[in-house]
Formats: C-alpha cells, sequence, structure tokens
C-alpha cells in the first residue's frame, strides 16, 4: 500500500488510452485508491464498454490510433444516457485547442500530459463528488414530483379507504416493491385492520392477529420505524420464527418496514412493507421514502377534513360580512377597506386610481310614486349593471342607501370618465319595471383621480368625487362631472 485514502471506493473508472503504461500505471494508482478500474487499450469499442460497464468517470484520451477522442467524445454527449457522465480528456496536444474543442464537446475536465498523479487524482475525486450530488439533487427532486403528485390525489378523494389504497399503491410503485399495506391498530391491540394491500387490491378489513407480526407491534409500541433487513436472522423474529419452523414453514420473506402514523382522530396505523427473499431487501432511503409520504400524506388528509368542514361556514360568513343583502356589492365597511388597500396599493407603487361616486336622481320620487319595493329592485339592478359595466378587477359598493362607488384600480380620469358615462346612459336605457309598467331611474355620477394634490387620504379623495356629484346635480342631474 502506498498509503493513499480510499476516497474512491464504489466507483467504477473506465480508461480508454492508447497507452499501455500510462494505463497501468492509472489502474494500479485508481485501485489503490478504491476504484474498480476497467482499462481499454484504444477506443473502438468505448459505446459498447460504457453500456457493459456504466462507469461513474471516464478517463479519454484525445490521440488514439483508430478513433479520434473528440469524435468520441462528442458521441457519448450526444447520448441521453451519458450527458452526466463525467469525463476527463487527457491528451498531450496542445492544451488551448484540446481544452476549447473538449469543453465544446461537454467534456468535465481537461487533463494535459504529462500530469502528476496527485493532480489527476484530486481532479477525479472533486468530478466524481460533484456527479454524486448532482444525483443526489436529482433523485431528490424526482421524490419530491412523486410526492407532489401522491398528494394531489390524495386530497381529490377525502373517503379514507380511498386513500388507504392510493397510499400503498404510490408507496409500492414509488418503491417498486410489490407488497404494501396498511393497518389499522393501536399500541396494546391484539388484532389489527389489513385496510389495503396493493398486492390485492380488492382486500377490505382484513382482520390479522398482530402478534404474527413482530414488526407492527414494535412500531406501534415505540412510534418508531421498524427496518428489518432479514427476517432470518434478526432477533425480532425470533419467536416468529420457531412458529414458522414447527409448521414446517420456509421463510419466504426477506426484509420488512413497519412504519407508524397516527392521525388527530386517534385513528392510527403502520404501513407495511414486505420483500420476498429473491427480491432486493428495502433499506433506510425506501423507509424515509415511505415515512415521508405517510406524513406528508396524514397532515393532507386532516388538513383536507378540517376543510371541508369549516370553509363552506367560513366562507358563507365572510361573503355575508362583507355584501350588501340587497344589491350584492360591497358594505360600506368593506368599501372602506377596500378602498384603503388600493389607495396603500397606489401610494407605493405610484399608480392612478380612480372612484366613481354614483347617487341616484330623484330616488324619493321613484320610492313615493311607485313604491318602495319598487325601489329595492331599482337598487339591486344598479348594483348589477354597475357591477357588470367594470372589470374584474373593479369594486362596486353601496356606500349609502342609494349611494354606489366604483374603484378603478390603474385608471386615470380620462378612462373612467369614459367608463362612467358609459354606465350613466346603460341605466338611462334601462327598464327597471316591467314591460306594462315601465320605471326609469338616471343617476349622476362624480369622478375623482389620484395622483391629486386635494386628496391626501382615502377620506379626502373620497370627498372629491362627492364634490364632483354635488357639481353633476347642481348642473341638471343625469350627467357625468370630474
Ligand atoms: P337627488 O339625489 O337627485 O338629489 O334626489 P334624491 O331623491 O335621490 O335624494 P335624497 O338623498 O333626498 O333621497 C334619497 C332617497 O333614497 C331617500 C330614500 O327614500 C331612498 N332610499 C335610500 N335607501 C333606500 C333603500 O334601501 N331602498 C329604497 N327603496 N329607497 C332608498
Ligand atoms: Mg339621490
Ligand atoms: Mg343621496
Amino acid at each position: 500500500m502506498t498509503g493513499v485514502a480510499p476516497t474512491l471506493t464504489g466507483t467504477k473508472v473506465l480508461v480508454a488510452d492508447d497507452d499501455a503504461a500510462l494505463v497501468n500505471t492509472l489502474t494500479f494508482i485508481l485501485r489503490e485508491m478504491g476504484a474498480q478500474v476497467v482499462g481499454l487499450p484504444d477506443g473502438e469499442h468505448l459505446l459498447e464498454q460504457l453500456e457493459r460497464e456504466t462507469p461513474d468517470l471516464l478517463l479519454l484520451d484525445i490521440m488514439m490510433p483508430k478513433v479520434d477522442g473528440l469524435e468520441l467524445l462528442r458521441r457519448i454527449k450526444s447520448d441521453p444516457r451519458w450527458t452526466d457522465l463525467p469525463v476527463l480528456m487527457v491528451s498531450s496536444m496542445p492544451p488551448e485547442d484540446a481544452t476549447v474543442q473538449s469543453f465544446g464537446l461537454g467534456a468535465a475536465d481537461f487533463v494535459p500530459k504529462p500530469f502528476r498523479v496527485r493532480e489527476l487524482t484530486a481532479r477525479i475525486e472533486s468530478r466524481l463528488a460533484r456527479s454524486r450530488e448532482l444525483r443526489a439533487a436529482h433523485d431528490e427532486a424526482v421524490s419530491q414530483a412523486k410526492m407532489v403528485d401522491i398528494l394531489h390525489e390524495v386530497t381529490d378523494s377525502l373517503k379514507p379507504e380511498e386513500i388507504y389504497h392510493i397510499l400503498a399503491r404510490r408507496v409500492a410503485r414509488a418503491l417498486s416493491k410489490s407488497r404494501c399495506s396498511l393497518v389499522l391498530a393501536k399500541p396494546g391491540d391484539i388484532f389489527g385492520t389489513v385496510v389495503a394491500a396493493y398486492e390485492n387490491p380488492m382486500l377490505r378489513n382484513l382482520r390479522i392477529q398482530l402478534g404474527r407480526y413482530p414488526e407492527i407491534l414494535k412500531a406501534l409500541e415505540t412510534d418508531q420505524v421498524v427496518i428489518v433487513e432479514d427476517v432470518a436472522k434478526d432477533p425480532l423474529f425470533a419467536d416468529v420464527r420457531a412458529g414458522w419452523e414447527r409448521d414446517g414453514l420456509e421463510v419466504q420473506i426477506g426484509s420488512v418496514v413497519a412504519l407508524p402514523f397516527r392521525m388527530r382522530d386517534q385513528q392510527a396505523g403502520v404501513l407495511f412493507l414486505r420483500t420476498t427473499r429473491d427480491e432486493p431487501s428495502l433499506t433506510h432511503g425506501d423507509a424515509h421514502f415511505a415515512d415521508t409520504v405517510i406524513k406528508a400524506a396524514v397532515a393532507a388528509i386532516e388538513k383536507a377534513h378540517d376543510f371541508a368542514s369549516i370553509v363552506s361556514d367560513r366562507e358563507r360568513l365572510e361573503h355575508l360580512a362583507a355584501h350588501d343583502s340587497l344589491t350584492g356589492c360591497l358594505n360600506r365597511r368593506a368599501l372602506i377597506e377596500q378602498l384603503e388597500r388600493e389607495w396603500e396599493r397606489a401610494q407605493r407603487y405610484n399608480l392612478v386610481l380612480t372612484v366613481l361616486m354614483v347617487d341616484l336622481d330623484h330616488f324619493k320620487d321613484v320610492n313615493d310614486k311607485r313604491g318602495h319595493l319598487a325601489g329595492d329592485q331599482a337598487l339591486q339592478q344598479i348594483g348589477e349593471l354597475l357591477r357588470r359595466e367594470g372589470r374584474s378587477v373593479d369594486t362596486v359598493g353601496r356606500y349609502g342607501g342609494e349611494e354606489f362607488v366604483v374603484i378603478l384600480p390603474e385608471t386615470a380620469l380620462h378612462g373612467a370618465t369614459i367608463v362612467a358615462e358609459r354606465a350613466r346612459q346603460r341605466i338611462q336605457a334601462h327598464n327597471f319595471g316591467t314591460a306594462d309598467v315601465p320605471v326609469s331611474v338616471t343617476v349622476s355620477i362624480g369622478v375623482a383621480s389620484v395622483p391629486d394634490e386635494r386628496a391626501m387620504s382615502p377620506e379626502s379623495f373620497l370627498a372629491l368625487a362627492d364634490a364632483a356629484l354635488y357639481r353633476a346635480k347642481a348642473e341638471g342631474r343625469n350627467v357625468v362631472r370630474t
């Protein structure tokens, strides 16, 4: 041993170089560092070799007798399977040329010949570390994407039995494991209920004796994940194994993972994964992923339940509190709050903002001649006409008995006057009564916009619109004034 740290343990490096002495030296050094090395005397069968060996890193000579290293690099990098494979180009070509060309083709690094061993190994280590980070980031992204997907499915379906099936199926598929079940049980229970099993989608509420499942009992007792990598050896299974032996049963199970979960309404249980002896063993990574799925799903289920029960009440109450029951427009308080918000926004971002103050003309007469009910109906229809006139960002509120305010964000005086004029004409043309007994109503509208030095607050802004409305009334009504 040369005393080199085995920093490359578990990695495989493919060395393609026609210089046999160099391949031998590199092979020796890299093996000392713990790597598995495959040497290739020329680049001729490199692509087949890559497919067979799937190395973690490739050292590639640029100049080889039968093939052009740069051409090989181009072919490797155009294959999606190898785009992430770090390639170190080794060459005695003038460094400038080689660097430019090989970086353009996607090489990870360039090492000029002759090289110092230390430098080369340092570069190899750093490349491998980088690609490990990349792979970890990639795996993380994949598992997060899976998670989001699962949560969508879970929250879309709120029936508990469906959720149990979704969870079992999703965890099993994500981990490529054929056996995944959900068992409901509490600590101290003798029996549990299997509510879902991926391997048996038709299964419903199967009662099981928990004594036969020491991993489930332990998970329930400790409230911790239980991982048994080998059922044939783990002490947890000693009693069960003895039972199997007595019954002349051969152990079919390889590894086991049991994950406890609990919901607020005391619904507790265990997600339960098993592999057979011919399948790869369950890992801590598998357990971690399954645990994350379960925790996120439990949180989503609880939230969905809470939400479903309170959202309708709360939304209804909020709507009632902010709206005027006759016209469906915002009430005075909500209107002023909305104006304050728009005022703040306009100030902060230096935006224009307009309000219309709309007052019905001689409305007392309408009430007197047609009755209060007809008056109410007219008010209701005016609210609707004003809302229809606005954009989705505009707000219509009932400011007083027969006064409305329309807030027009990001609208200047000129544009707002056009909106107001159009509304005035629509209202004038509208029949608020019936075909037999037509009722016509007109409105006067005052318009004010900020920025305006006279408007220093939402209150003085409204006062400005009110002053404009007063002018409209004074000038004969059924007009728009600024
Ligand atoms: P102008 O604004 O053109 O000067 O005349 P006006 O008759 O509309 O003015 P005034 O402010 O004197 O009267 C407002 C009337 O609006 C008084 C009231 O009868 C009527 N009113 C206010 N709120 C309601 C309501 O909720 N329903 C009905 N039907 N009428 C209302
Ligand atoms: Mg009026
Ligand atoms: Mg009035």
